[in-house]
């Protein structure tokens, strides 16, 4: 290879690594600079924040609150640090949030941890609370927040179940802030002593089985017709004396309670009318055949299998303190197979595992 053609050679190198170079800066000069629109630049110059706005950083929330009709000119520094959230109302709750004194940094931190329904009704608090310690807590409610605070003056007891017993209710005494609930078509609802369905009525009874004057909910029926066969042929014998029962029912049972025993030691082992799970036509009370009782082995029996068949052992022994019921072997929940595999093997109350896991927040 002679001399010119090596210099050549050289000279073409040379110019494919300028080249590179040039485009490299070019691309990356771009991309940090000035990309805002010409309206956009327009409404900025209109607004006198030309000279506020580091123009070398492109903030997509001034832009879009520079497009709403909801720009708030004192907020121009916020804007550029909050990232942007493609949702509605975005500029108006950020708004919302700097009205409140929260921070940028606070308010990006907001916007990742909370769901739509506690960033709802921290909208509605119309005051700054410091969430740090809550967000590990997905089952954590922002109005709740006076009530946690509260109660772990007094519960001797981690955050965790501080949250978990305020949700639940645990905090105030049973049959107070009665919440009514709206009953699910799935056989999830949970009642308690603070959730009632009210005068609800299923629209789907069966009689379980031939001759029986019991009834439930035809899917809940199905399952405990499974259960029984099941267990029979286990040797565990057991028969319903008491599923559905009407709000009317309810209340005829209950008083008659109230008469002989009172109501504080009734309450402790019969519902109050609109919050009893037979009312749901999902919850059966069962006997051993040739007994008026439960017996132990039966009882152990369906311990240990009724959630194969969707079934949870509701009232425990344990579970006094949270569902405020004496233990109640004979009566059975129905769920379905999915939910009662995982309250059984949660260990938890329906109460608790609901808050954790099904409500909506
Ligand atoms: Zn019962």
């Amino acid at each position: 290879m002679n001399v010119w053609k090596k210099n050549n050679l050289w000279l073409i190198i040379l110019i494919v690594l300028v080249v590179i170079v040039l485009g490299l800066t070019t691309y990356f000069w771009r991309k940090g600079n000035i990309v805002y629109s010409n309206e956009v630049v327009t409404i900025m110059k209109k607004e006198d924040i030309l000279d506020i706005v580091n123009r070398n950083k492109y903030s997509k929330t001034l832009e879009v609150a520079l497009n709403s009709n909801n720009f708030i000119k004192d907020y121009t520094k916020d804007y550029e640090k909050i990232d942007y959230i493609e949702k509605d109302n975005f500029v108006l709750e950020v708004n919302k949030l700097l009205s409140l004194n929260y921070e940028a940094d606070e308010i990006n931190v907001i916007f990742k941890n909370l769901s739509p329904i506690n960033l709802e009704k921290l909208l509605k608090e119309n005051r700054k609370i410091d969430l740090a310690k809550y967000y590990k807590y997905a089952n954590f409610e922002v109005d709740k927040i006076n009530r946690y605070e509260a109660y772990s003056l007094i519960c001797n007891c981690s955050l965790k179940d501080v949250i978990g017993k305020v949700n639940i209710g645990l905090d105030q005494d049973f049959y107070t802030n009665i919440q009514n609930v709206v009953v699910s078509d799935d056989y999830t609802t949970l009642v308690n002593k603070y959730r009632s369905i009210g005068n609800y009525e299923p629209d789907d009874l069966v009689y379980l089985g031939e001759g029986s004057k019991y009834q439930l909910r035809e899917q809940a029926a199905d399952a405990f017709l499974k259960l029984v066969d099941a267990a029979l042929l286990e040797g565990v014998n057991i028969i319903p004396y008491s599923a559905y029962r009407s709000y009317e029912t309810q209340t005829q049972i209950y008083n008659s309670y109230v008469e002989k025993d009172g109501q504080e030691e009734a309450d402790t082992y019969s519902a109050r009318p609109g919050h009893s799970e037979h009312q749901l036509g999902l919850a059966v009370d069962v006997w051993s055949k040739g007994y008026n009782e439960l017996k132990e082995e039966d009882a152990n029996w369906l311990r240990d299998n009724a959630y194969k068949y969707g079934f949870i052992i509701r009232y425990t022994k344990e579970n006094k303190a949270i569902t405020g019921y004496i233990e109640e072997p004979w009566h059975l929940r129905y769920l379905g197979e999915d939910i009662a595999k995982a309250v059984y093997e949660s260990k938890l109350t329906y109460d608790e595992y609901y808050d954790l896991y099904l409500k909506e927040n």
